[in-house]
């Protein structure tokens, strides 16, 4: 089937993309000339992944979704949420946002720097119908990056189980036990696709 996914970050579409196989002839808005990112402006992950997933649909009507997704550290009160982007801002990077992450915990003891990523996918079908999915991955923030793979916050998100980091998984172990991975499997269950 064609699906839209509203996202202009390549290494997500990638993710995402090995996820859901090849049956999905998968397009994204950097297929679209001229459509620019769409302003974040809802106050929760539903929200922001609708608001992104409903630009993309009034533009195509056609199946689309979009993804919206962050870091929640318990020690901080669930910050950064849905702000994660943006969290090291002004001109925020992943470097930026790692360093002051483990600047804000300094020598927290490990087992007070529980922490989770959260996904909600929102589903937008050719009628104009959202439906949503979500997926968690638990772990712990670590004291400093560990590994190369992955993006944003991955260096520092520890899976103590696996003692490793998620930036030392190859992208088909993050793919299976990831927040994103989990909210779109379930995706590709409610969409019947192989
Ligand atoms: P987005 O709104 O879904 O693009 O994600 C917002 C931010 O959350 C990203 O820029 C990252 O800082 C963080 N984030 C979301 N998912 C991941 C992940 O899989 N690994 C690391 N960081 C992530």
């Amino acid at each position: 089937m064609k699906l839209w996914i509203a996202t202009g970050n390549r290494h997500k579409l990638q993710e995402i993309g090995a996820i859901l196989g090849e049956s999905v002839n998968l397009r994204c808005q950097l297929d679209i000339p001229g459509i620019g990112d769409v302003a974040e402006t809802g106050c929760t992950y539903h929200e922001n992944a609708e608001i992104k997933a409903r630009a993309l649909w009034e533009l195509v009507k056609e199946p689309v979704f979009a993804d919206d997704s962050g870091l929640e550290v318990d020690a901080l009160g669930g910050r950064p949420g849905i702000h994660s982007q943006r969290y090291s801002a002004p001109n925020p990077t992943h470097e930026k946002n790692i360093a002051k992450l483990l600047s804000e915990l300094g020598d927290l003891p490990e087992e007070k720097r529980s922490a989770r990523f959260r996904c909600v996918v929102c589903y937008i079908n050719r009628g104009g119908t959202p439906t949503f999915f979500e997926g968690t991955l638990e772990g712990r923030i670590g004291f400093e990056p560990r590994g190369k793979c992955g993006f944003g916050f991955d260096p520092v998100f520890m899976l103590p189980e696996r003692g490793c980091s998620v930036a030392e998984l190859s992208e088909e172990e993050k793919n299976r036990i990831s927040h994103r991975g989990r909210a779109v499997e379930a995706l590709k269950r409610y969409l019947k696709l192989p």
